[in-house]
């Protein structure tokens, strides 16, 4: 079996070691592997280069007049087996947890699956997160290998419509998952209101939600954050900040 991995900026497969720079395991250290692949086309994707492929029509910010923001699958995406994945990840010394992320990894839940296997194999004790957009539901095979998923809803801001991007039923079956916790990228103080109406919709205890700005610059996270500190503080939710932004910049592969 095999997984379509995302390359780093050397055309390798993008699996890494680095510091969780988001969401509830923010700061921990994790192996991260990252899929090629996403069925939403958010207009700010900062992994754009996990799917917006050269021909397609799709609009992103960073289009330029005569220079869409494009990428090529074939500079960009790897067919890597299952063994050969994991073996990337062992060649990084033994972590804490491995996170896949993407793009949209349960696009591919069953290589998923057969990596999990190999990798729990390895290191019984191996925390599993999972970064998705929350319109696949996980199997049930898949949820009970997961420790963490971090479902990541896409609001207006995003372009892409409700109905491919807040699917209720989807977000049900999220939510009827005590592993699963929420993150809203955010624009404005509307958006904590958007998301306060779906909690309620869907039942999620503000408890389970982080809030996270959007912004793939130190400045503009930090002006966004403090923009919306009262309205997420006044909704109980948990505010996530991009630390590998911080760190590193918006870079591949960090
Ligand atoms: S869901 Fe995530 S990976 Fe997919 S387009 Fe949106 S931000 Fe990018």
């Amino acid at each position: 079996m095999h997984l379509r991995l995302a390359h780093n900026d050397k055309g390798k497969p993008e699996v890494f070691r680095s510091f969780q720079g988001e969401g509830r395991a923010i700061g921990r250290v994790r192996t991260f592997i990252r899929l090629s692949g996403c069925n939403l086309h958010c207009v700010w994707c900062d992994t754009a280069y996990t799917w917006n492929w050269t021909g397609s029509d799709f609009r992103h910010e960073r289009d330029e007049p005569g220079r869409p923001y494009k990428f090529s699958p074939a500079a960009e995406m790897s067919k890597v087996s299952v063994e050969d994945a994991a073996a990337l990840v062992r060649a990084l010394g033994e972590s804490e947890g491995v996170v896949l992320t993407g793009g949209e990894p349960l696009m591919q839940s069953e290589a998923l699956i057969a990596l999990i296997d190999v990798l729990k194999r390895d290191q019984p004790g191996l925390k599993i997160e999972v970064e998705t957009n929350g319109t696949i539901s996980p199997s049930a095979e898949l949820a009970q290998r997961v420790d963490l998923f971090m479902v990541s809803p896409k609001l207006a801001h995003s372009g892409n419509a409700a109905a491919l991007a807040l699917q209720p039923d989807k977000l049900a079956a999220f939510a009827a998952l005590p592993s699963a916790h929420f993150k809203f990228v955010a624009r404005t103080a509307e958006d904590i209101a958007v998301v306060a109406t779906l909690a309620q919709t869907h039942n999620i205890p503000a408890s389970r939600i982080y809030i996270m700005p959007e912004g793939v610059t130190s400045e503009t996270l930090m002006a966004r954050g403090q923009a919306l500190l009262a309205a997420i503080l006044a909704h109980g939710f948990n505010f996530t900040d991009r630390l590998h932004i911080h760190l590193f910049g918006a870079q591949r592969g960090v």
